[in-house]
């Protein structure tokens, strides 16, 4: 359970001076077990810091996280290495995230180095050879390189590692987008075998919308350093109530097949604008065509306007329960 996290950078401005760029600004999230949260928005839209805030990577300057009634951000020393092998990560270009001096074997084991009593000495060939099997890989994958196996075997050996400490929750970052689409199909259907197998929860962040809908069973779409609709992946896809979430949708090719009402394409005009100066009221405003006076004084808090209480958005003025763009509404550039 995240509440209010914020997070501010000191960037430079000018060649003189600094300014502030806010990456998170209030985000509120919360995770079952064995449940998986999509995390999706444009690049810059703070997914990847809050991703490194839950992997206490970088600590906020406000707000609260709880886990599994423990709050991380009170732990020091000692304790703090016994919780962080509970938040593993699986990261998006396997290449480049593991070493290549380093066999299949060593690389899967690696984290042991720094949490010792995970799994004894003696017993960690036979743990490597276990996750090698759970990942779909072969005993004698263990004595291979990264630079010899496939970008799919890769990532397999990446999810390996990140399971080697039996973690609770795993972040996976565009975990596939590096991938072919077949080989994309196959490690998505692993991390959900894992997960069915395990109970292990994942935020899976991506800008890939059809791969989230298909992974995802609840949804959190961030804007600007905020968390602006959450919901039920279903109700989402079928009838999103924040604007730049039908946006988003909207220019999304859907799936072969689906069913679900045909879209109207939404063009957004201009672009994200700075972080570091964002949008009085609500940061979308100078991008959405419903925009009225009261967005740009103040700001939207996330409630519920439906019946379920789960499905929150950040608007003043929702779009209605239902087939979201009547013909016409978006403005073209
Ligand atoms: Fe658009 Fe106003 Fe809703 Fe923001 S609050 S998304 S500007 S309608
Ligand atoms: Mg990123």
């Amino acid at each position: 359970e995240a509440e209010g996290l914020t997070k501010a950078f000191r960037v430079p401005r000018s060649a003189s001076g600094t300014t502030t760029l806010r990456a998170l600004d209030g985000v509120n999230l919360s995770l079952e077990r064995g449940e998986t949260l999509g995390l999706v928005g444009e690049s810059g839209c703070g997914k990847s810091t809050l991703a490194r805030v839950l992997l206490m990577l970088e600590r906020p300057d406000r707000g609260t996280l709880r886990f599994d009634g423990t709050d991380p951000l009170s732990l020091r020393g000692k304790e703090l290495l016994a919780w962080r092998r509970r938040v593993q990560m699986v990261f998006q270009d396997p290449f480049a995230s593991l070493n290549p001096r380093l066999n299949a074997a060593e690389l899967i084991g690696e984290p042991w180095r720094t949490h010792r009593d995970v799994v004894p000495r003696g017993g960690r060939d036979r743990r490597v050879r276990q996750l090698l099997e759970m990942v779909g890989m072969r005993e004698a994958d263990a004595h291979r390189y990264p630079q010899e196996f496939s970008g799919g075997q890769r990532q397999r050996i990446g999810i390996a590692r990140a399971l080697a400490l039996n973690p609770d929750v795993i972040v996976c970052d565009e975990p596939v987008s590096a991938l072919d689409l077949s080989v994309q199909a196959q490690v998505l259907n692993l991390l959900a075998e894992l997960q069915a197998e395990l109970g292990v929860s994942y935020v899976f962040i991506s800008h890939d919308l059809s791969v989230v809908r298909h992974v995802a069973d609840r949804v959190a779409v961030m804007y600007l350093g905020q968390v602006v609709e959450t919901g039920r992946t279903e109700e989402i896809f079928a009838s999103p109530r924040h604007p730049y979430t039908a946006a988003l949708l909207s220019s999304a090719p859907s799936p072969v097949g689906s069913e679900g009402p045909s879209r109207q394409r939404i063009l957004l005009r201009g672009e994200v604008p700075s972080p570091v100066d964002p949008p009085s009221g609500c940061r979308f405003r100078t991008r959405c065509w419903r925009a009225e006076e009261v967005c740009a004084e103040e700001s939207p808090v996330a409630e519920a306007h439906g019946a379920d209480p789960t499905h929150t958005a950040a608007c003043h003025l929702p779009l209605e329960p239902a087939p979201p763009v009547p013909a016409g509404s978006g403005p073209e550039r």
